[in-house]
């Protein structure tokens, strides 16, 4: 049993379902999509994607792979780096909804899967210590050998299991807005596939094509801090274009209020609960380690989560043994706490960084006047700290009995 169908969960409910396992996918939301999720596969989730036969990404897919990475302070350019950065894939921008449609599809066509949704799983059922299955919104008992609670950042599962999340300090908060073309057309002809970071005196942004269309801008805060008064029409653009490069500013002038949707307040929570399972039951993606949407890590951990745990777990379903069962559950955590760990932490640094050329006016005055020759020392420094971001902290085994392989 999977209760949560966002990356994790139907990564998870695919693979289980592919190797012969009866799987149900239990999804508390309707089938409308959300407006703003997130959209980088770096490659550590493309090479998982890769590994369960989603690689090259279905044309299905909605996906814009991007171009380069562009630092801008004080409204000077930095540097720039361009991508695949030695990697096979560059890092892809995918619709999310798309993605997740397709892989449904797919464990759809796996005779042992079923899928609940629009149906909030809201109690465990325990049977002498042991997890044995979940209580719906509805009072409907289901039981299951196994439990794996997918439900996200603010996970109810782990707080019935008692399972404790160690919150780590909020590292920023974000608000997004979306630039809807056809307006933002001349901007996403400047920006040509780039993920561009603006920092100077009002603050800091990030702005990048979205798969989806348009243009999608994710503002940071400061946590708990309030954003700017409600701007007159344009004044969000106005307040962006105060701190971009020349071009940039121009365009961002240029776009009429009504293009410009948003602000939408996402609050980030950034923790790991030390264990994550209990007696039948697992916690795996953002229910076990909610992540920072910082340099896009979240879906690319889900997946791998999700791939590392349906090789570790089919031998001991397929036993159907408990103690083989739990037994896998405790070597899942192991696998994968150490990659979890030090991603939260580059992201962490990552945050630092940022805060600091927020903050500290002079010393971004300092690297933009200079940037001729301390951006290409930046960029080498920024480069090598984003291999791990990137990669992960190694290949991860694909699975060893055809639950990899591509859709039908
Ligand atoms: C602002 C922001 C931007 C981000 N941008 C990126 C990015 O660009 N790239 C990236 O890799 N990551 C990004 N992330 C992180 C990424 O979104 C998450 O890490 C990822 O979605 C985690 O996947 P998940 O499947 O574990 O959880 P979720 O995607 O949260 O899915 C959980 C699912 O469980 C369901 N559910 C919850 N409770 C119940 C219940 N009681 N019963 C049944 N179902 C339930 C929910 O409806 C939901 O569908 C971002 C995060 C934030 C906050």
């Amino acid at each position: 049993m999977v209760v949560g169908a966002g990356p994790t969960g139907v990564a998870l409910a695919l693979l289980l379902s592919r190797s012969g396992l009866t799987v149900d996918l239990v999804e508390a939301g309707g089938r409308t999509s959300r407006r703003f999720r997130g959209e980088g596969l770096m490659p550590s989730g493309l090479e998982a994607l890769a590994a369960m036969g989603f690689m090259p990404l279905p044309q299905a897919v909605r996906q814009l792979p991007l171009t380069a990475w562009s630092f801008h302070l004080d409204g000077q350019l930095l540097f720039e780096t361009a991508e695949p950065m030695g990697a096979r894939q560059p890092c892809t921008l995918i619709d999310q909804d798309s993605l997740l449609r397709e892989l449904v599809a797919e464990a759809g066509r796996q005779p042992g899967f079923r899928r609940l949704q629009g149906q909030a799983v809201r109690e465990l059922l325990r049977r002498s210590g042991r997890v044995v299955g979940i209580g719906l919104a509805d009072g409907t008992c289901l039981e299951a050998e196994l439990v794996v609670a997918c439900d996200g950042r603010d996970s109810l599962l782990r707080q019935k299991a008692d399972l404790a999340l160690e919150l780590a300090p909020t590292p920023l908060e974000v608000l997004w807005f979306r630039l809807e073309a056809p307006a933002a057309g001349p901007l996403l002809a400047w920006l040509a596939g780039r993920f561009v970071t603006v920092v100077g005196p009002a603050g800091s942004y990030a702005l990048f094509p979205s798969a989806r269309g348009g243009v999608q801008l994710g503002w940071a805060l400061e946590p708990g801090a309030h954003p700017p008064p409600p701007a007159a029409p344009g004044g969000w653009a106005e307040l962006w274009a105060g701190d971009a490069p020349a071009p940039l500013a121009r365009l961002l002038r240029a776009l009429p209020p009504e293009a410009v949707q948003g602000p939408l307040r996402l609050p980030v929570r950034v923790g790991l609960c030390p264990r994550w399972h209990r007696p039948g039951l697992l916690l795996l993606g953002d229910a076990a380690h909610p992540m920072s949407p910082l340099r896009a890590q979240g879906i690319n951990m889900a997946l791998r989560d999700a791939l590392v745990a349906a090789r570790l777990l089919v031998p001991a379903l397929r036993a159907g043994e408990t103690g083989a069962i739990d037994a896998a559950l405790e070597a899942v955590t192991a696998a994968r706490l150490p990659e979890i760990r030090r991603i939260q932490r580059l992201q962490e640094e990552e945050a630092r960084r940022a805060d600091l050329l927020r903050r500290r006016h002079r010393l971004r005055h300092l690297l933009a006047r200079t940037a001729r020759w301390s951006g290409p020392l930046l960029a080498r420094r920024w480069l090598a700290g984003q291999r791990q971001l990137r990669h992960g902290l190694g290949p991860i085994d694909g699975p060893s009995d055809g639950q990899g392989r591509g859709p039908a």
